[in-house]
């Protein structure tokens, strides 16, 4: 069975969120627990907390199917102490953000190297702020986002991911998300049903389908291996249809949310019933 939301608003409260996917169709959703541009956020209320809840439980929307998205100003790879630690204790309250709404998953990117030390160092410093925020949160699984590999951010080859994931001590508790659009970006070949099978068995080879927690479905502006990230509608933009196609039509992606970062609001209801109308 897939499960297919959008990154749907969470203003006015996080259990918004969940009427905001409703109302396009979908049986999955990401959102933003905090506002994604400011490091500190006011701690969720009781009241919000049970009204997320109980809005999930109306929808029939299960935890396992929401992709919550963590701050864009984090850089757990950050090369600088100060930063290294504002970014780390925002992602631990972001952790705890989601175990207190009861969310399993939290969906991030990497992180950048900022042109002042080594990817392997980056790498390392990463993999250290992810055991450290198991420390502190039991239960949230962190979600590896691919990157496109605009500017110095890490997260563009598979490698990377998996080479993360190698020096994370409980296994258990990473995984990743691929995002269409930052694949393609990065220099993976996905327009194409043949070159799908290549690339997602590179994937299964060097990183492996039991990582894979959710996916972001996006179109690309920009051309292959442009390392350029320009989100595109769907059925817009260069990668074409081939790779939503063998998304929905692959066991590989059941029982994980498959979230639209479209640019086109406004379509996201079409394109979860387009996505759907793929499916065998
Ligand atoms: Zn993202
Ligand atoms: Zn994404």
């Amino acid at each position: 069975m897939k499960y297919i939301g959008a990154h749907v608003s969470a203003s006015g409260g996080v259990e918004n969120a969940v009427a905001n996917a409703q109302a396009i169709g979908a049986n999955a959703f990401a959102l933003f627990t905090k506002n994604q541009r400011q490091w500190v956020a006011k701690p969720l209320t009781e009241s919000s907390i049970k009204k997320f809840k109980q809005a999930l439980r109306h929808a029939n929307i299960d935890p396992k199917h929401i992709l919550p998205h963590d701050s864009y100003l984090i850089n757990l790879g950050h090369p600088e102490q100060d930063g290294l630690e504002k970014s780390r204790a925002a992602f631990i309250d972001e952790m705890q953000r989601c175990e207190q709404l009861g969310l399993s998953l939290l969906n991030f990117h990497p992180g950048s190297h900022l042109r002042k030390i080594s990817e392997q160092d980056c790498i390392a410093i990463i993999a250290e702020s992810i055991n450290l925020a198991h420390q502190q949160v039991p239960e949230v699984i962190a979600v590896i986002e691919n990157t496109a590999g605009q500017g110095s951010n890490i997260g563009y080859r598979f490698e990377h991911l998996a080479e993360i994931i190698a020096q994370v001590e409980d296994k258990n508790r990473v995984g990743v998300c691929l995002d269409t659009c930052h694949t393609f970006s990065a220099g993976y070949d996905i327009s194409s049903a043949a070159g799908c099978e290549q690339v997602f068995a590179e994937f299964a080879h060097v990183v492996g389908f039991e990582y894979l927690k959710g996916m972001h479905l996006n179109g690309s502006k920009t051309a292959l291996g442009s390392r350029v990230d320009r989100h595109d509608c769907l059925r817009g933009g260069t990668i074409g249809t081939a790779v939503f196609e063998y998304i929905m039509q692959h066991a590989e992606f059941n029982d994980m949310p498959l979230i639209l970062e479209t640019i086109e609001p406004e379509n996201w209801a079409d394109e979860i019933r387009w996505l759907r109308s793929l499916a065998v």
